[in-house]
């Protein structure tokens, strides 16, 4: 991928006079730092070496001089770490909310390839490092360049033959950085891997733990666990070696650097080319050429890690929802809840192997179906294609006689309601995961659809009624109580088409009565597609279809079915004998 230069920098342009203004600021605080050595020369070579009456008045002024400049230094620093940060601060918050309204955008297609962690950790982590960049990386480059070169102009205008001494030393520097700047990127990537392995490990055995507890296998997660502490440990230790390697090699040049400076300096001042003045204000000036090399280790990881980041922003933006809307797509304010699938194939992206092919079906309006057949046979993917989660490969799934593709999302979204069989709630409260059905209704109706759902009654007995925390540090319900929740959602959504998708089939007896119970109310005058595992709940559906991995081998009422004696039969007998 080219870098995308244009879109890089276009993140600057909201806070351009902010960031200019900073990096202003960042240039004359560096500026005034180059001065403060000179003024200390001004004091050691021209006042204390002059006319010693005038001396105290002027040294008094120069300490003057330098208060103010302390101080314009320090509010410049204030000002270059404070709004320096914000404006990367800002940049980062901009991005990190049009990825993510984009990842709400990209299709289910897209989710079953990623992993949630990789995803998180390039809207935390990726835009962390890029803002970084962001705003650090003009500001150094500016500020190392500005005292360097003042640096050496100074040196140089002092004692040119000595500034070139030292200035021989720098490219040693420079590839004693460049070399272990290598090293130590290495180091420091193989110790990200580690420690996410151990991470992994962690995450691995917490969630297994009752499964640990139950086999006592204690002792094996502690042994594993060890195993991949000690990997990081080792790598830890490679790390501080090369760090550690590298700094002192480093100092020890420095070291060289300010001794030569010493040595070649007391020659010049016994053949009196330089003043004991002109040696302190060496020593002083010689930290203002070095510090931007001994930074270029820094700035390039933030450099490196900062691009990594933006490429990897790039790569999801660049990335197209599988599923959009089509330009003309046609909103349906009222739909009957005729569905048809005309020759319909599916094949998962990435796949091989078509989960459906040619299936052809129609289901009336108002019908109420159930769709049964062995796991894996394709029926959940199926009803996934009515509401567009994902398209066909090929055919056409019609709702009242329009296919799907020239219907706006939403409008065909808001007109068919899923229970699954996972229920998933959001952190909040019980209110509110049911408004989620339909952001617009009242409590009232939140209230009566809970009634519908049977779930009413419960949630009054719960500590804050339908105030109630849900999740993590509120309550916790059972399978059965989340599942009403998710109905009473369905119900405020109020759709005219209806997919049930093992909606009881994680639930026990007591639970499934009960729930099957609110489902029929919530199937009446829908058309409705019940996807089953227990065959006995759905004995009494109008129209039972059989899906095999061949497609729809069989379909009718149950009576007809078991008369046949054919593949519905076999899987009723198998789960009667169970
Ligand atoms: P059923 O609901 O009848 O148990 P599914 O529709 O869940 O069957 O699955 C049909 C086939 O498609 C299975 O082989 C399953 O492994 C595969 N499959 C289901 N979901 C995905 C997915 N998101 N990505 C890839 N393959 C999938």
């Amino acid at each position: 991928m080219r870098f995308p230069v244009r879109k890089f920098f276009s993140y600057y342009k909201p806070y351009l006079r902010l960031f200019l203004a900073v990096l202003a600021c960042s240039i004359m605080t560096s500026a005034v730092t180059l001065v403060f050595p000179l003024l200390v020369r001004y004091i050691t070579k021209d006042v204390l070496e002059g006319d010693l009456s005038t001396a105290l008045q002027e040294v008094f002024a120069i300490g003057g001089l330098m208060l103010v400049l302390v101080a314009i230094q320090n509010i410049g620093n204030y000002f270059v770490d404070y709004k320096g940060h914000e404006v990367g601060a800002r940049m980062e918050s901009d991005m990190r909310s049009e990825l993510f309204a984009h990842m709400q955008k990209l299709s289910l297609s897209f989710y079953d390839k990623e992993k949630a962690g990789r995803l998180m950790s390039r809207l935390t982590n990726d835009l962390l490092l890029l803002s970084e960049l962001y705003h650090h990386g003009p500001e150094d480059y500016t500020k190392y360049f500005v005292r360097f070169i003042g640096a050496f102009c100074i040196l140089f205008f002092i004692n040119a033959p000595l500034t070139l001494a030292v200035f021989c030393f720098l490219p040693v520097l420079g590839l004693l950085t460049v070399y272990f700047n290598k090293m130590l990127n290495k180091a420091l990537r193989r110790n990200k891997e580690r420690i996410g392995d151990v991470n992994a490990q962690i995450e691995d055995s917490l969630a297994g733990i009752r499964t640990v507890k139950s086999f006592a296998n204690e002792s094996v997660e502690i042994e594993k666990f060890n195993r991949e502490n000690i990997r990081f440990l080792e790598s830890r230790k490679n790390t501080y070696k090369a760090e550690a390697l590298f700094y002192n090699s480093f100092e020890s040049i420095i070291q060289l650097i300010t001794i030569t400076v010493i040595i070649f300096g007391s020659v010049n001042i016994v053949n009196t080319d330089l003043d004991l003045a002109d040696l302190i204000t060496f020593l002083l000036y010689i930290n203002f050429m070095i510090e931007p090399i001994q930074r270029l280790n820094h700035m390039s990881t933030q450099l490196q890690e900062g691009i990594t980041g933006f490429q990897r922003f790039m790569e999801i933006m660049n990335m197209k929802p599988a599923i959009e809307n089509k330009p003309d797509a046609v909103i349906l304010p009222e739909i009957r809840g005729g569905i048809e699938f005309r020759q319909v194939s599916f094949r998962y992206e990435d796949h091989l192997d078509k989960v459906i092919q040619n299936l052809s079906l129609r289901i009336e309006p108002g019908e109420y179906v159930a769709l049964v057949g062995p796991s894996g046979a394709g029926k959940t993917t199926l009803c996934s294609l009515i509401p567009r989660l994902y398209d066909v490969t090929d055919g056409e799934v019609l709702i009242d006689g329009i296919d799907v593709r020239n219907i706006d999302l939403q409008s065909l979204r808001q007109k068919i309601g899923i229970v699954l069989q996972d229920v998933y709630l959001f952190a909040g409260t019980v209110m509110e995961n049911i408004h989620y059905g339909n952001q617009a209704a009242s409590d009232e109706e939140v209230i009566a659809a809970a009634k519908h759902a049977n779930a009413h009654d419960f949630i009054m007995s719960l500590p804050n009624g339908y105030h109630s925390e849900i999740g993590q540090r509120g309550v916790k319900l059972s399978g059965g109580q989340k599942q009403r929740l998710s109905i009473a959602r369905v119900f405020l959504k109020n759709p005219p088409v209806l997919i049930f998708d093992e909606a009881t089939s994680a639930l026990d007896n007591e639970s499934e009565s009960v729930i099957k119970a609110s489902l029929e109310l919530l199937a009446k005058e829908r058309t409705t597609i019940v996807i089953a595992h227990r065959l006995s709940t759905i004995r009494n559906a109008g129209r039972i279809i059989v899906l095999t991995e061949e497609g729809i081998v069989e379909q009718g009422t149950h009576d007809d079915l078991l008369a046949r004696n054919g593949v519905y039969a076999k899987l009723y007998s198998k789960q009667f004998e169970l």
